[in-house]
């Protein structure tokens, strides 16, 4: 049994029946961490330890965190969770468990101590999606997360990545390009015809397609 593949197809079935996801991204989370890096499980009930494995010439100690795709479309950048400062592991994995098909990224795989701020009372680390990853590449994961999640696409003219409901216009949501382009389509096969609409179509695909 591929215990990694049945986890992230869990994740995948659960998430059809509804938000109830979080325990479900917890198990698979610390699936991941066993199956793709190792990790052997700490005894049940061990607390602010997940697990441990070894590398570098010794074991560390690893905590597992795991988003699912809603909590990060809802949250975003601040997407966060808390650290008891006085029992952080040595490594912490932050994974985004996918949804929308079976899969996961790898948000975080380092020492805890280097992302987050310590919050006021000097208890608790706490760590935003925006500690994790530089900005351009934050955004961009959740740029795909909303395109994967059915919420966004992008326009096959104009190339943007848009709200789906720019893309439902004459009682279909299979359109392939925005209201905006199909507008401008449509001017253009007024003003000169299928040749017209067909260069404009060509000409605003060339400013972003290679
Ligand atoms: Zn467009």
């Amino acid at each position: 049994m591929d215990r990694l593949k049945t986890a992230l197809d869990i994740v995948v079935k659960a998430s059809k029946l509804g938000d109830y996801d979080s325990n479900v991204i917890g198990m698979a989370a610390e699936i991941i961490a066993e199956e793709a890096f190792q990790m052997k499980k700490a005894p049940r009930g061990s607390r602010d330890v997940d697990g441990h494995w070894y590398k570098d010439g010794r074991n560390q100690t690893v905590q597992v965190k795991g988003w699912s795709e809603n909590r990060i479309l809802t949250y975003r950048r601040s997407t966060y969770f808390r650290l008891r400062e006085n029992a952080l592991p040595d490594v912490l994995l932050c994974l985004l468990v996918r949804s929308s098909e079976p899969g996961y990224e790898v948000l975080y795989n380092g020492c805890p101590k280097a992302v987050g701020r310590v919050e006021k009372d000097g208890t608790h680390r706490v760590i935003h999606f925006r500690d994790l990853k530089c900005t351009n590449e934050v955004l961009q994961i959740l740029e795909d997360t909303a395109i994967k999640s059915r919420l966004k696409k992008r326009c096959s003219i104009c190339g943007e990545v848009k709200a789906i409901k720019q893309f439902t216009y004459d009682k279909r949501n299979t359109n392939s390009y925005c209201i905006e382009c199909r507008k401008a389509v449509a001017a253009e096969y007024s003003r000169g015809g299928a040749k017209a609409a067909q260069l404009f179509r060509q000409s605003m695909r060339s400013r972003w397609q290679r």
